[in-house]
This record gives C-alpha cells, structure tokens and sequence, in this order.
C-alpha cells in the first residue's frame, strides 16, 4: 500500500482501475445504477486499502478560488451540501443537543435524573413535560434562514444541487425553499410531529405542535389521546430510512461535497465525507478544520477522513470563517454575490411582513382563546 499511495499521481493505473460507469449508464435503470454505485465503493475500497488508482487533482488548487474554478468549469454538476448547527447559529437558533453549550447546564430546574434523558426515547415516553417546556423556552421568536441557507438555495436554483444533508432540526432549510427531494434531515426535524402510538401515527403540523408548545398543554393525539411528538431524532431511536438510502445513491456520484457548520464528530452523519469517490473534492467551511482523519487509521488503511495540509493533500479545502462569510466569499469569486445578497434581503422582507400578520392574528387568536377559555377550558379546536 505504501509504495502506491507514496505516488502522487499515476494516471496509467487510474484508467485501468477505472471503467468510467458514468458514461455506461446513459439509460440507466436502477440495477445498473446499483451496479455502478457497487463498482465506486469497492474502486473506494481497494484504492484506499491497496493504495491502487491513485486519484485524479481536479482542483487547480485548494483554495477558495480552486473551488469557485471548478464550479465554473461546468464540470461540477453534482453538489452535495453536509451541514451542521454553525450555519443555523447566525439566525440565533441555539445548538441545544450539542454538550457543552451551557445548556445542559441549566437544566436543573426540570429535575432530571440526568441531562441527556431530556432527549431520550426512553425516558420522554414516560416524562414528556421536561422536553416540551425546553422546547417552549427555545423556540426561536421567528424563523429567518442565514446567508448560508440562501447560498444553497442558490445552489439549487443553479441546478448544482444534488441534495443537502442536514443534522439540524430547525426547519431553516426548508424555509429557504429547499423542498422534500433537496433534503435530507438525518436528525429529523420539527416540521412534522406524530402521535407515538404505533397503531395510531397521526401526522401533525408545525403549527399544530407550535400552539401545543405554547399552551401548557403536553401535546396529545386528537385521534388516540397518546403523546404526539415532534419528528427530530431521540436518542435511542434510528435515523430516517431516507438518510441511508439516498445517501448510497448520492455520495458516490457527488462531484463536490460542500461541508458547512459541523464539527464532523456525531456519527453516522459524519462518516458521510469518506463515501465520496477519491477524486472528489471537499470543501469545509466551518469556524475551525474539523473532520480530519485519524493518523493511526489512516495507517491502517481506514479513514476517508479529511486532509487540508499533509504533503499528500490533493482534494481538500479549509475556508476557516462563519459560514455566512465563507458563502458570501465563494459567491463572489462565483460572481453570484449580488444575486446572493438580493435573495437574501428579499426572503427576509418576505418573512418579516409575514411575521406582522401571523402576529396580529395570533393576538386576536389568544383573544377569542382567552374568551373561550373561561367558558370551557378543555376545547381545543383543530385549525
Ligand atoms: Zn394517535
């Protein structure tokens, strides 16, 4: 293995290794497309256990401007976004499942036998109220997506985007305009909640769960009478179906992994950067480099983690700075930055005029509540 991967790079083994799939599956049924998948990850496999077909340098270099060339080129049709709490983070959303934001901390007041159970299956099923009053106190007052969320709504609109893999449940992404096919939300997401009853399922909505949030109601089935629950992903229960069956799909075919906000350390959400094909570039952009590869795994042939500065660095890029930032400087050296700032500042307009009617409305609502309440405090009607 040594002596291969010493090599920098050596084309001639590259194409023997290599068959092109792409080019094969032209009417491509979904065998042949399993097929090719297989072909990449066991091209993965060996090249990255024998040190075989040495990977192509398709950045010109592993900067910024690398990157922004190679989307230029036209050569870069695939785009996968990975993101994580830090693009969410500028919308004053806070990172409440993560240790050590000070919110485990301070929740004391909600006696629990200790902090994680909070977000635990196990121990919500039996005490839900701890979980829900959280959720009350950090409800964010109101849904505004950041520059970053918009850069990747841009990316769709430019038909770069495959799809974004998302570990945040704040639903930004989609208020952005990306939509059920452009998504994937591995750690669920509050957008949709159901009733925990498995005979039962009833799907609710975000409006339905947010005025249960509201209320000091805990949120129950109106079919059933069991707990509702918002559809992000406990502790103790499987990822969506969705994350592992796309993910088989996209990531072999990427032709450029954008990493955004996440410091890469909850898996299997961040084993996803080694599933992409050798020659596929990678770009973090995150307040430090993260998702680096174990040294000792590396040498034991394992890994597909990142590699920004090593002799051998051919596909990996740090931008070290907010993701609002890193964006903003990748649509300008795109030449997209205007047509960035002009989606921002219209979707923000859009939110805010919103925000005034849902308000107004809201407080005529907890009027007729308020009147209604007295009278019978139990109706809670379905809007
Ligand atoms: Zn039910």
């Amino acid at each position: 293995m040594s002596d291969a991967s010493e090599l920098p790079k050596s084309e001639k083994e590259e194409e023997e290794v290599t068959p092109e799939p792409e080019e094969q599956s032209d009417d491509s049924s979904e065998e042949e497309a399993a097929g090719a998948t297989e072909m990449d990850f066991l091209r993965n496999l060996f090249s990255s256990t024998l040190g075989l077909g040495s990977p192509d340098k398709v950045l010109d270099e592993l900067t910024l401007e690398g990157v922004a060339q190679y989307i230029k080129s036209g050569k870069c049709k695939n785009i996968l976004c990975m993101v994580g709490a830090g693009i969410s983070t500028s919308a004053g959303i806070p990172d409440f499942r993560s240790p050590g934001t000070g919110l485990y901390a301070n929740l004391q007041k909600y006696n629990l036998p200790y902090p994680e159970a909070i977000f635990q299956i196990d121990y919500f099923k039996k005490h839900p109220e701890p979980f829900f009053a959280l959720a009350r106190e950090l409800y964010p007052g109101q849904f505004k997506p950041t520059v970053c969320h918009y850069f990747i709504k841009l990316l769709k609109d430019k038909g770069l985007l495959r799809r974004c893999y998302s570990q945040n449940i704040d639903t930004l992404e989609r208020v952005a305009g990306l939509e059920g096919d452009d998504l994937i939300e591995a750690h669920g997401t509050f957008y949709t909640s159901h009733c925990v009853s498995f005979c039962c399922r009833t799907e609710y909505n975000l409006d339905w769960m947010k005025e249960k949030i509201f209320s000091d109601d805990i949120p129950k089935c109106d079919k059933c009478n069991s707990l509702v629950k918002p559809d992000i992903v406990f502790f103790g229960e499987n990822l969506p179906v969705r994350f592992f069956t796309s993910m088989k799909m996209d990531f072999p075919r990427c032709d450029l992994l954008i990493v955004m906000g996440t410091s890469l350390q909850v898996q299997p959400f961040a084993g996803l950067v080694g599933r992409v094909s050798k020659s596929c570039p990678r770009l973090l952009i995150n307040m430090e480099k993260a998702g680096q590869a174990d040294p000792l795994l590396g040498l034991l042939g394992f890994g597909g983690g990142m590699d920004f500065d090593s002799d051998k660095a051919y596909r990996d890029v740090a931008h070290i700075s907010t993701c609002d930032d890193g964006c903003l400087a990748l649509a300008d050296l795109l030449g997209w930055k205007a047509e960035l700032e002009e989606l921002v500042k219209q979707e923000h307009a859009r939110i805010d005029s919103e925000g005034k009617k849902e308000k107004s409305s809201e407080s005529k609502g907890a009027a007729a509540k308020a009147s209604s309440a007295s009278a019978a405090p139990e109706t809670k009607k379905e809007e």
